[in-house]
């Protein structure tokens, strides 16, 4: 049985949402002058939020423009300690307006309030302390006696962390004297707009930070523009394969991080009821809209039943429904683009022989919402063992013995994360370095930290986000 929660609704009063919204170029808000606007909805009610410019070239232009004299006349050759001091303000001022921006990123995404709140917020502050105590230790970072900056790097991050992306992308540009034209995801521009705002009351020098909203066609020209110096780029495998094209041939550096389709492997000797938090928490955490998220659960054949049984119960106990209410689980998809693809591709699992089955749940009636999915009978050649769905959708397989777990869990032209449930400590490094992933952990899932690489192989893109190896991608040495 489960127990009937009464609605704990976190107020919304305390974000202002302006009707319209124009761009952040050279420190001001300013109206597009070749873009056109669109709309930002909330996915959970459908509702229209605010308007929106789509920056067209010319507008991208000024944005580059603007951060390539902030780069050359202020910020490049700022001392690595006020940079610092800087980014420092700009941490404080997320974490003072910190459950604004909590609000704001659940209204927009649909992501539950206690995530949004209890993950994004504090982690997006938690890089910008991160990196703003690398300013001026540059030389101490392993990249040669005199690392330098690079100039300019053009940034598009997606939806699904929106504030959390901006901040991995922003902190580590700025901290090694980089300045940066950054493009929001179209359907969660609104905190990146909020950031905006920080980055004046933090005072920063105009042009060091833009911020051009719009959807692919901004982003395209954006990272094709001649003026930047570095493209970074996180979403899609098809977008990043256009972005690798486009840009080689060209001077500018790259990083890519792309999609996953990672294998959570628990073994017969798994403490059972960590190990199912750890798979719920790796495939229903922020709906399955994660790159890393634990997608295919390979469990040993001796504990499969058990496993689906303790796991068929504790998805029962989700709750799915208003992501500004504190005891929601499981939100809204991000978009109706984003629940169609999820519907296709589960609709595929089932013509392929795979048997799918939800909790009973009511799913309120605007929004775009979809139910905590399990997928048994699963094979290898299945498209739902081999394609990202981005949903809280989950494909199961078995496997009998390690090396058989090891060989399904790397058949996939991805790379990004996996997980080990076990017992034995031995076994974890064993099987963690036979996995090719970026990430493994080990007993747990879905576990960031500003001071920890992140980053895949394969079609999972390449460079390293976040810790020493996130500056890398912003020097030159
Ligand atoms: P997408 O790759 O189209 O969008 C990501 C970002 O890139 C957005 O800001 C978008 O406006 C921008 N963009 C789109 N086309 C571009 C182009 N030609 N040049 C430069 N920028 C461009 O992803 P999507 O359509 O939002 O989602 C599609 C699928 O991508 C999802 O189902 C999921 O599988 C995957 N995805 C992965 C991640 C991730 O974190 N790795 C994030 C979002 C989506
Ligand atoms: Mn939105």
């Amino acid at each position: 049985m489960s127990f009937e929660y009464a609605p704990a609704p976190e107020s919304r009063a305390i974000v202002d949402i302006k009707p319209s919204h124009g761009l952040f170029i050279n420190g001001e808000f300013v109206e597009p002058t070749d873009g056109t606007m669109f709309k930002s909805v909330n996915p959970a009610t459908e509702e229209v939020l605010s308007e929106v410019a789509a920056a067209g070239p010319h507008d991208v232009d000024r944005a580059v423009t603007a951060a390539r004299a902030a780069y050359e006349k202020v910020w490049g050759r700022m001392p690595g300690a006020t940079r610092a001091k800087y980014l420092y303000r700009i941490a404080r001022i997320i974490a003072e307006r910190s459950r604004e921006l909590a609000v704001l990123e659940s209204i927009d995404n649909g992501k539950p309030i206690r995530e949004s709140r209890d993950v994004d917020i504090p982690l997006a502050s938690a890089h910008f302390f991160y990196y703003a105590g690398w300013a001026d230790k540059l030389e101490h970072a392993g990249f040669g006696p005199d690392p330098r900056p690079l100039g300019v790097a053009a940034q598009v991050i997606p939806w699904n962390f929106p504030m959390l992306m901006l901040a991995w992308k922003i902190a580590p540009a700025l901290a090694a004297g980089n300045t940066v034209v950054l493009k929001p995801a179209e359907t969660t521009p609104l905190t990146a707009l909020l950031f905006a705002e920080i980055c004046q009351q933090a005072g920063l020098p105009a042009g060091v930070v833009n911020i051009v909203t719009g959807a692919g066609e901004t982003g395209r020209a954006l990272v094709e523009h001649q003026g930047v110096d570095k493209v970074a780029f996180t979403g899609s495998t098809e977008v990043g394969r256009a972005i690798a094209r486009s840009v080689a041939g060209t001077p500018k550096r790259v990083t890519l991080e792309l999609g996953g389709k990672a294998a959570n492997i628990v073994f017969e000797d798994a403490p059972i009821d960590q190990a199912i938090e750890g798979i719920v928490n790796g495939i229903f955490f922020n709906q399955g809209h994660v790159c890393c998220a634990g997608s295919r659960l390979l469990v040993q054949e001796s504990i499969a039943e058990p496993v689906l049984e303790a796991l068929r119960r504790r998805m029962s106990q989700l709750r799915v429904g208003d992501p500004l209410d504190k005891n929601t689980d499981v939100g809204a998809i991000n978009s109706a683009a984003q629940l169609e693809r999820i519907r296709e591709l589960s609709e595929v699992g089932a013509a392929e022989g795979a048997e799918a089955w939800s909790p009973a749940c009511d799913l309120p009636d605007r929004g775009y919402w979809f139910r905590p999915t399990l997928f048994t009978g699963v094979s290898q050649a299945h498209r739902i063992a081999r394609e990202e769905i981005f949903g809280p959708v989950l494909s199961v397989l078995t496997f009998r013995t390690p090396a058989e777990a090891v060989e399904k869990a790397n058949n996939t032209p991805y790379g990004l994360s996996a997980g080990v449930w076990t017992e034995k400590g031995s076994r974890i490094l064993a099987i963690a370095d036979q996995l090719r992933a970026g990430v493994v952990w080990a007993n747990t899932f879905n576990k960031f930290d500003p001071t920890s690489p992140f980053g895949g192989y394969k079609e999972s893109g390449y460079g390293r986000e976040g810790g020493r190896h996130g500056l890398e991608a912003y020097l030159a040495h």
